[in-house]
């Protein structure tokens, strides 16, 4: 079984983000990049897969600028066989990259894609599902379990209320949500291999894609500051600032 993951540079998820001054975005300058933190635990997953000999090979791709090989890189570091690096500067809206995670699923006829739930850059949660229905393939969303059977896989699913278990046919599409494993970390020994591993470069073009962005972005605007607290003397005004202030009893 041949496992591809979809890996994507963001911003890193400890960086407290900055708005540009002229709203356009965020500040991308001399931040640090890593890793999509869903993708670390899709790639955690299939070389999983691959270690207790359900999945043969691991395949990451990215799509996105020449440090998005870093990337790919981290991923070939934990464990994946090789990688694909879609070259392509500035942003990629889902649907360009389904499309284009199409071209390479017709070209490598994997088994499975596992894909993180969103991106926490976007936080769009729409290219695992986009796929499925470009190459109308079945989908587990939001993944805290994969059971991989004989023709189809179990997989255990985070809903509202609680886990939700369903069965789909392979080939099939999976997003995974926090809880579907504790991602490794890559051993020196193992990122000096990785160095090794084949990274085979292609251009949007080259899958027929044009990526030009079909949303325009109005504005980015931090959220609001939260107010501070206030100490108050006693019950009584507490539920008077409840009441009066706050309007909630
Ligand atoms: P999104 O729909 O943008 O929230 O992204 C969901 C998932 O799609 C991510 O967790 C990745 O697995 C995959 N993905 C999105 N954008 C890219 C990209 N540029 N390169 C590789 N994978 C991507």
């Amino acid at each position: 079984m041949k496992v591809l993951v979809p890996v994507k540079r963001v911003i890193d998820y400890n960086v407290k983000v900055r708005v540009k001054a002229d709203q356009s975005g965020v500040e991308l300058a001399n931040v640090k990049m890593s890793m999509n933190p869903f993708d670390e635990i899709a790639v955690e997953e299939a070389i999983r897969l691959k270690e207790a000999g359900k999945a043969t090979e691991v395949i990451a791709v990215s799509i996105g600028p020449t440090q998005a090989q870093e990337t790919i890189r981290t991923a070939l570091a934990m464990g994946a066989d090789r990688g694909i690096h879609v070259v392509h500067d500035g942003d990629v809206e889902p649907l360009a990259v389904a499309k284009m995670l199409k071209g390479i699923v017709e070209k490598e006829s994997p088994d499975l894609c596992i894909l993180g739930k969103q991106a926490i850059d976007d936080d769009c949660n729409q290219t695992g599902q986009m796929l499925s229905a470009l190459l109308g393939w079945s989908q587990a969303t939001f993944a805290s379990k994969i059971e991989i059977g004989d023709g189809d896989l179990t997989v255990t699913r985070e809903v509202d209320g609680g886990l939700e278990t369903i069965k789909v046919k392979a080939p099939a599409i999976v997003t995974t949500d926090l809880r579907l494993n504790e991602p490794r970390y890559a051993s020196l020994p193992n990122i000096m291999k990785a160095k090794k591993k084949p990274i085979e470069q292609m251009s949007p073009a080259d899958l027929g894609v044009d990526p030009a962005p079909r949303l325009q972005t109005v504005k980015v605007v931090e959220p609001p500051k939260r107010e501070g607290g206030t100490k108050v003397a006693d019950v009584a005004e507490l539920v008077s600032k409840l009441k009066n202030e706050a309007k909630v009893i």
